[in-house]
């Protein structure tokens, strides 16, 4: 993950650090590089900006020049600055006073989201809540299917109604889940390949029906700029809590993730790293941080 900022981050600074003293010269040069390896790994050309900027306001100051470990001082304010970027709450799911909890997964399709409600309702049911999955891709009947093998492979069970209006499957499943004891309800919602209005108009309808206490994207991490671009339109036209960042498994460069956040202002709260049920953590902006880093 983040192979190459990583590499070429860790060259940057281990310039710097061979050079002891630092002059502002050297910090220029640095935040030149520190640049380019993140336009390389796709990260949005004005978060680049933005962040390149603060990180040289504060690397500039006499504190750090004539600081005894100059290079370390920058490495650290790099560090907390990415933190930043990427920042927030993580893999927290809002909890409903009343049950059931409602969460409603959205995304572009092949995005991850019928695996990705899957993943949450075994995270959930290991936490000790009692999640029902909720089949409102009724445009694939194979996605109903694979909902339903997901559940039966981690115990958890499925409310489906063929190919109903999404809305009223939704609501039915609400009445569902509080007559058989279900507290936290997940509904995987049809994609697209790309957005349009009929998939916005479905997705508002439900919205309306069953007013989700946590609305969740599923994007894909391996698509960039594009997963940034499909955020931004998903929080301007539903309104989202949060985003589910999947495949950071594969070979991502780090530009969704380090950009999604910047541009959109919502938070990643999980991150999902493969294709078994239990490929799925909280997204901690430090550790990611520091794993960019090394
Ligand atoms: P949907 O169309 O958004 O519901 O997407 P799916 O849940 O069907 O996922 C599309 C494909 O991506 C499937 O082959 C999944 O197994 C795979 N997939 C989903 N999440 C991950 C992940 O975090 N890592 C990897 N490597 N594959 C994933």
């Amino acid at each position: 993950m983040f192979q190459g900022l990583s590499d070429k981050l860790q060259e940057t600074f281990k310039k710097l650090k061979g050079k002891g003293i630092l002059k502002e010269a050297d910090v220029n040069e640095a935040m030149r590089e520190v640049r380019v390896a993140l336009l390389e790994a796709d990260v949005n050309f004005k978060v680049v900006k933005d962040f390149v900027a603060k990180v040289k306001e504060r690397c500039i100051g006499q504190d750090v020049l004539e600081s005894l470990s100059p290079a370390q001082q920058v490495i650290k304010i790099v560090h907390e600055e990415m933190i930043d970027l990427m920042g927030g709450a993580t893999g927290k799911i809002l909890v409903a006073p009343k049950p059931p909890t409602v969460i409603l997964l959205l995304g572009l399709q092949g995005a991850g989201k019928t695996t990705h409600a899957a993943k949450l309702a075994n995270m959930l049911k290991k936490q000790g809540k009692h999640p029902l999955l909720v089949a409102c891709d009724i445009y694939r009947p194979a996605a109903i299917k694979q909902l339903e093998v997901l559940g039966e492979q981690i115990k958890v069970p499925v409310f489906s109604m063929g190919q109903e209006p999404p809305a009223d499957i939704a609501l039915a499943s609400l009445k569902h889940a509080y007559q058989n004891g279900q507290d936290v309800v997940i509904i995987d919602t049809a994609g697209r390949l790309h957005i349009n209005e009929e998939l916005m108009d479905e997705l508002r309808a439900i919205k309306t029906t069953v007013k989700p206490h946590e609305i969740l994207l599923v994007v894909d991490a391996m698509t960039g700029q594009d997963a940034v671009n499909v955020a931004e339109s998903f929080h301007k036209e539903i309104g989202l809590d949060g985003v589910i960042l999947t495949k950071l498994d594969g070979d991502t460069r780090g530009g969704a993730a380090l950009s999604i956040k910047a541009v959109t202002g919502c938070t990643i709260k999980f991150a999902g790293t493969g294709e078994k049920m239990d490929a799925l953590e909280p997204f901690h902006p430090d550790r990611m941080a520091s794993r960019i880093l090394g």
